[in-house]
């Protein structure tokens, strides 16, 4: 992690990718750092948040957000530490929560931080108690409607979003089913996070595996892969099942890939069947973005303190070192080689 403190590292985007990134998708400059403005504060990264959301932004296509500029600094959100404030607002010293991006340092307007409350461990404001958390709670309760007693089933139920789902399910009554990639993420579902069962999608067996641990049907399925994972779920899921689309990962690298990396197999037309099974079941299907969901964050914000304190929530990092290794970390998260919310500790001083 050495580097000199006076200088600014950061990650730009170098080219976009065509289908999956890889490492020559991004490039580490070392820059003289910003001077903040009147209005502005000059923060330094502790932590950065990596999110599968970042791959969106490296492309120039119509989104909910803009893209990032070839050349630009890498989007994200980071824990940071106030150097130097040109605003009455923040004083040097402060933890914040920041949009500064992939780099040691920033100069970012005062109106775009949060001071962050006083919390064991900072990090976690990315995470649990920050973005992640969050979706999880809306996604479950405000849009799944997730009631006592029903089957809820997640995908990626071991990562940031997947493991907050279905732990919150569990505590609502749910009978909650993950799917996961790989043994070592469906026996810590189980046996750390206490979901009812974790399901294999690598393993051959996993649509009828899927199916077993289903007996009753689903009635929430959170949806944050797509692909050959939701083509098992759809003929599982009940009358009046509800699809809260909280991301698409499997597509994020253009055509659908596998979890591994690989091309997935051509996928046939199975829209009509999809729409067949909306209509007849009466289902709902809402896609939502976590940013038009503000006003819900002081009310999760208790509930999730609440459970964290009280041991009904368990939440897992995965910290990686240095903010040189961020992009081969991302890529990794993109194949889910990451086990837990995955962060960068960038500066390690608190
Ligand atoms: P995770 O920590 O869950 O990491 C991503 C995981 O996705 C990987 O570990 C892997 O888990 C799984 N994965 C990756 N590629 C594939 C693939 N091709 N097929 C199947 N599984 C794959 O990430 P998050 O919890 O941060 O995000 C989960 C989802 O939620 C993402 O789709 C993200 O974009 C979305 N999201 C949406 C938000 C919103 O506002 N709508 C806000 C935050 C996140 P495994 O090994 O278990 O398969």
């Amino acid at each position: 992690m050495s580097n000199n403190p006076a200088m600014n590292r950061r990650v730009v985007l170098a080219e976009r990718p065509k289908g999956a990134a890889t490492l020559g998708s991004f490039r580490l400059e070392t820059v003289a750092p910003p001077q903040p403005a009147p209005g502005e504060v000059l923060v330094r990264t502790l932590w950065l948040s990596l999110d599968p959301y970042m791959r969106g932004r490296m492309n120039d296509a119509p989104s909910y957000a803009p893209p990032v500029e070839l050349g630009g600094v890498m989007t994200a959100q980071t824990v940071s530490r106030v150097e130097a404030s040109q605003s009455p607002e923040f004083r040097v010293g402060d933890l914040v929560l920041a949009p500064s991006g992939w780099q040691d340092l920033a100069a970012c307007p005062a109106k775009t931080l949060t001071r962050l409350p006083k919390i064991e461990h900072p990090s976690w404001a990315l995470g649990v108690l920050g973005m992640t958390g969050l979706t999880a709670y809306v996604g479950l309760l405000d849009i799944g409607k997730a009631a006592a007693g029903e089957t809820v089933a997640v995908a990626a139920a071991t990562g940031a979003v997947g493991s907050i789902v279905g732990q919150i399910a569990k505590i609502k009554g749910c009978r909650v089913v993950g799917i996961a990639g790989g043994p070592e993420k469906c026996r810590w579902a189980v046996q750390e996070l206490g979901f009812d069962a974790c399901i294999d999608h690598r393993a051959p067996s996993f649509k009828d595996s899927l199916a077993a641990a289903c007996p009753k049907g689903i009635d929430v399925y959170f949806e944050n892969v797509g692909g050959a994972i939701l083509r098992a779920v759809v003929p599982l899921l009940n009358t009046h099942a509800r699809i809260p689309v909280c991301g698409l990962i499997a597509y994020y690298g253009g055509a659908p890939r596998t979890a591994d990396g690989g091309a997935a197999p051509p996928d046939p037309d199975w829209v009509p069947l999809l729409m067949r099974t909306m209509l007849v079941k009466r289902m709902t299907m809402q896609g939502f973005i976590i940013f038009e969901h503000d006003d819900r964050h002081p009310e999760f914000f208790a509930a999730m303190q609440g459970w964290l304190s009280e041991g009904r929530i368990k939440y897992r990092e995965d910290v990686v070192q240095g903010l040189e290794n961020a992009p081969q970390a991302f890529l990794g998260l993109l194949e889910g080689r990451n086990f837990g919310k995955l962060v960068v500790r960038v500066a390690d001083v608190d």
